[in-house]
C-alpha cells in the first residue's frame, strides 16, 4: 500500500463535466452546452492576442496592473482592490483554500455551480448543500444552513443552471446577517448580461466579508484565454494576491482582456443581440410546451415532463447535431440547458425541439 497519500478530501471530488463539443458522425454541429458567446470575441481583443503573440517569450506581467487599470475603468471599481485570476474559477478557488480548511463549512445552493463543492472538498472542508425555493436562491435556507463553522457561501447571481437571480436587498440581507468568521462569494458570471446590474460592487465597498467575481468567458467570449476577476476588501484582496502564481495569465490573455473589456460597444451589442434570442426561444419553447424561468443570463433552462421525456429531446438534438447540456448532476434531471446562440442556433434549436414534441423526431434529419 502506497503512503504518498492526498490531502483530506481530494478523492472525495468527481471531475468537473464540461459541456460536449462533438457529436460522433455528425458535422456541422452547434454547440450550446458551455454558455459561450456566439458571436465570438471583439475583433479588438482578436488583433490584441494576436499583436501579444509576437511577445510570448517575455514573462506576463505578475500585478496585472493595465488589466486591473482597463476594469477600474469600464466597471467603476477601484482598481487596488480588484484582483485578476486564470478564469474567474481560480478566485472562487482561491477564496476557499485561504479562508477554509478541515473542520470548516463552504455553503451553497442545491442547483448551485459545481465547481462549488470541488473547491470545498479540495482544501478539506465539509460542503452543506442548502435547498432552493422552485430553483431560486433562499437566503433564508442559506442562513439557516450557516454555523460558526461556516467559512465561504457561494452564491451565482443571476445563477447557473437555473438563470433566475435575487435582489440586491437580499444579498445584502446575507451578507449582513451571515456569522463573522464567514464570506460571501457573489459569483458574477453572468452579471453583464444584466442591464445595469453592479453584481454586487457597492456590496463590496460597503462591506468587510464579500467579494464579487466576474469572468471574460462568457459576454466577452474569451473562454479559451481563462481570465476573471474578482473585487473585494482590500485584506481579502491581499491574502488572495499571497497564493496566486504570480505570472497566472500569460500575456495574450492580459492583452486579450485588456482590449476586450474597452470594446464597450461589442459588449452591448453582445448583450442586446443575447436579450433579443433568448426571449425569442423561450417563448417558442414554451409555446410547444417547454416552460421555463424568464432567464437573466445567456442561456434558458428548458423544462420538460420528466427525465425521460428530457433525455431522449436531448438525444434527438444530438442526432441533429445540436449540443445542450443535461443537469441532472445540478438535481434538475427533467431539464436541459441551452445556450443562447446566434439567430441560426437558435432557430435550428427551436425547429428540433419542436420536431421532437410533435413526435416527428424520427432521425432523418431537419
Ligand atoms: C462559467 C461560470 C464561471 C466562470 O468560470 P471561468 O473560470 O471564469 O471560465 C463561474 N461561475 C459560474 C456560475 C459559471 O457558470
Amino acid at each position: 500500500m502506497t503512503e504518498i497519500t492526498p490531502q483530506p478530501g481530494i478523492m472525495n471530488i468527481a471531475l468537473y463535466q464540461g459541456g460536449a463539443s462533438h457529436v460522433a458522425g455528425v458535422d456541422n454541429v452547434v454547440k450550446l452546452s458551455s454558455n459561450e458567446n456566439p458571436l465570438g470575441a471583439s475583433d479588438a481583443a482578436r488583433d490584441a492576442v494576436a499583436q501579444a503573440a509576437r511577445e510570448m517569450h517575455l514573462y506576463p506581467s505578475t500585478d496585472h496592473a493595465a488589466l486591473r487599470e482597463a476594469i477600474g475603468d469600464v466597471w467603476n471599481v477601484d482598481p487596488e482592490r480588484v484582483i485578476c485570476g486564470a478564469g474567474s474559477g481560480e478566485i472562487l478557488k482561491l477564496l476557499a483554500d485561504a479562508y477554509a480548511g478541515p473542520g470548516d463549512e463552504v455553503v451553497f445552493t442545491e442547483h448551485g455551480f459545481s465547481m462549488y463543492p470541488i473547491y470545498a472538498h479540495a482544501c478539506g472542508a465539509t460542503p452543506v448543500v442548502v435547498p432552493e425555493r422552485e430553483r431560486v436562491v433562499d437566503v433564508d435556507a442559506i442562513l439557516r444552513a450557516c454555523t460558526d463553522r461556516t467559512r465561504v457561501v457561494y452564491l451565482a447571481n443571476p445563477a447557473n443552471p437555473t438563470g433566475t437571480m435575487i435582489g440586491m436587498a437580499e444579498i445584502a440581507r446575507l451578507a449582513d446577517r451571515m456569522p463573522k468568521g464567514a464570506l460571501l462569494a457573489l459569483d458574477g458570471a453572468y452579471a453583464e448580461f444584466v442591464d445595469g446590474y453592479d453584481a454586487g460592487a457597492a456590496l463590496v465597498e460597503s462591506r468587510e466579508n464579500v467579494v464579487m467575481t466576474r469572468t471574460f468567458s462568457k459576454i466577452y467570449g474569451l473562454g479559451g484565454l481563462r481570465v476573471g476577476w474578482g473585487y473585494g476588501p482590500k485584506p481579502i484582496i491581499d491574502v488572495l494576491n499571497r497564493i496566486r502564481g504570480p505570472f497566472n495569465l500569460s500575456r495574450p490573455a492580459l492583452a486579450g482582456a485588456i482590449a476586450a473589456v474597452r470594446d464597450t460597444a461589442y459588449t452591448e451589442h453582445c448583450r442586446s443581440e443575447n436579450a433579443r434570442w433568448r426571449t425569442w426561444m423561450a417563448d417558442a419553447l414554451a409555446e410547444m410546451g417547454v416552460p421555463s424561468d424568464v432567464s437573466c443570463a445567456n442561456f434558458v433552462l428548458a423544462r420538460f415532463a420528466s427525465q425521460d421525456e428530457a433525455e431522449a429531446c436531448d438525444a434527438y438534438l444530438q442526432t441533429q447535431g445540436l449540443i445542450v447540456r443535461r443537469v441532472a448532476g445540478y438535481n434538475l434531471p427533467q431539464c436541459l440547458r441551452i445556450t443562447v446562440g446566434d439567430e441560426r442556433g437558435c432557430r435550428r434549436v427551436v425547429h428540433a425541439v419542436r420536431q421532437f414534441k410533435n413526435g416527428s423526431a424520427d432521425g432523418t434529419g431537419i
